[in-house]
């Protein structure tokens, strides 16, 4: 039995005042959940912020990126140890709007997500073809490819603790979901990709979760299938009401 783990990924939205008190809401409206993991996202200058608003809370705090060398002469960009120092648990990796337009590989992806690893930090791997993609029948090869490219050189026990976010890019921020038979269909295979790759007992144990599109009217149905352990969530995530039902529809799945 794989624990739900339900995400927020605020991406580029909100300021410091509407970040904490997101945060701040959260922290009361989730306080009885035990039943799921819990983490929200924010951009990197309020990470600090809503970490300290939510101390002492059961809602963890992640990062929508990282750079993967330690600190030292990278102009712009954030290390794993700062994001550990100011209270990440998790870091998003690999996400559509990273690979499409910045513009970021797998093997890029790879070496965050070593270092991510490295730290002791959780990596959020998210895969997903675009619809010109999907349409052209080349769903599980694009997937296929952003799995081993961005998890070439883990062994068994890193792969345990990595969580896998499915984002169909076609359903990301656009309201069309995918439904719960296509997105349960592709989940399965990327277990069995897990399974080829780092064997039975890593596939059962490591979470996929759903991201696109994903809200309280259609939480419970794609949290019901077997091989969707959770959602990472945007939209959705910048509401304390929203997010709080999705994460109430992850306690009536069997997950
Ligand atoms: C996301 O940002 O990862 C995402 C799934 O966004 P939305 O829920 O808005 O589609």
């Amino acid at each position: 039995m794989r624990r739900p783990f339900i995400a927020g990924n605020w991406k580029m939205n909100l300021n410091r005042a509407e970040a904490v008190a997101l945060a701040e809401g959260l922290k009361q409206a989730a306080a009885a959940v035990d039943y799921a993991d819990i983490a929200v996202c924010p951009s990197f200058v309020y990470i600090d912020a809503v970490a300290q608003a939510l101390k002492g809370s059961n809602v963890g705090v992640g990062a929508q990126d990282c750079y993967f060398e330690g600190n030292g002469a990278f102009t712009g960009e954030v290390s794993v140890e700062m994001l550990k120092d100011i209270g990440c648990t998790y870091v998003i990796l690999g996400h559509s709007e990273r690979r499409h337009i910045i513009g970021e590989s797998s093997e890029l992806t790879n070496k965050k997500l070593k270092a991510v690893l490295a730290a002791g930090l959780i990596p959020i791997l998210c895969i997903g073809e675009m619809l010109e993609q999907r349409e052209a029948g080349a769903t599980d090869d694009v997937n296929a490819e952003q799995f081993f490219g961005s998890l070439a050189g883990l062994t068994s026990d890193d792969m345990k603790k990595v969580v896998i976010a499915y984002e169909p890019v076609w359903a990301i921020g656009t309201g069309k979901v995918a439904t719960p038979e296509q997105a349960q269909e592709v989940h399965a295979k990327v277990r069995q990709l897990i399974e080829f790759r780092f064997g039975k007992d890593v596939a059962d144990a490591v979470r996929i979760q759903y991201g696109g599109s994903m809200k309280p009217g259609n939480a419970a149905e794609l949290l019901a299938q077997a091989d969707i352990d959770g959602g990472l969530i945007g939209g959705a995530a910048l509401k304390v009401d929203s997010f709080m039902g999705i994460i109430e529809a992850a306690k009536t799945t069997e997950l």
